[in-house]
């Protein structure tokens, strides 16, 4: 995991560098706001933790350089400041979370884990099959940028296709896990949701992504390079 810290005050960045290098973090250390957009430019960083208060470009100033440029890495801000004023205009720009100045060490670096957890689960719950897309986590599905809605049963279906994409999914398979035993009778309810899908899905596009596979089942799939 890779941290871009950026304090202008050498004490306090020595600090929080030694406190989390114990935690086996990398920390890249910059001391002014347009240092650290040229760092992020040409490396990684899983974390920013940004002072406000900084020379050159302030933290806020960097937050929402960041996110313009479509960096969506964690943003932790610091400050001396405990304006709420700060705080609020922080969050707007697209920051993650806040922590006035003097903390205690301990509760930056519970603060730093909890935004790195977050992000992880937040980078999994995206399903992507071409321009398809389900966020597990909102539960919205959007096929090249258009809103999809879709019933509860539907987007089960939808999830647990695009979970296998590229692979062979039979019938049998959808029914145990989209479907309540009772209903396993009745092994049509698949095809009958399956079309449900695919007008919603497939039907105002090109490129179908659902494809029956005869006899077996169902398999949802890149389209094709041409
Ligand atoms: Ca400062």
């Amino acid at each position: 995991m890779n941290i871009l810290l950026v304090e202008d005050e050498t004490k306090m960045a020595a600090f929080i560098k030694e406190a989390l290098g114990e935690q086996h973090y990398a920390v890249d250390v910059t001391h002014d706001g347009d240092d650290a957009l040229r760092m992020a430019e040409v490396n990684f960083y899983d974390l920013f933790i940004l002072d406000i208060m900084l020379p050159k470009k302030d933290g806020l100033a960097v937050c929402k350089e960041l996110r313009e440029k479509k960096n969506n890495s964690p943003i932790l801000l610091l400050t001396a400041k405990s304006k709420l004023q700060d705080k609020v205009r922080g969050l707007d720009l697209g920051a993650d979370d806040y922590l006035p100045k003097p903390f205690e060490i301990e509760e930056l670096l519970a603060r730093v884990r909890a935004l790195l957890r977050r992000s992880k689960q937040d980078k999994s719950a995206i399903l992507q099959v071409a321009d398809l897309v389900l966020n597990q986590t909102t539960q919205e599905v959007s096929r090249a940028g258009k809103p999809i809605e879709l019933t509860s049963k539907e987007y089960a279906l939808l999830r647990y296709l695009m979970i296998h994409a590229n692979e062979i999914v039979p019938r049998t398979m959808i029914i145990e896990h989209v479907w309540d035993v009772e209903s396993a009778a009745f092994t049509n309810v698949v095809d009958v949701y399956i079309n449900y899908i695919r007008s919603k899905v497939d039907k105002d596009f090109s490129c179908p992504l659902i494809h029956t596979v005869r006899a077996v089942g169902y398999i949802l799939k890149e389209p094709e390079s041409v």
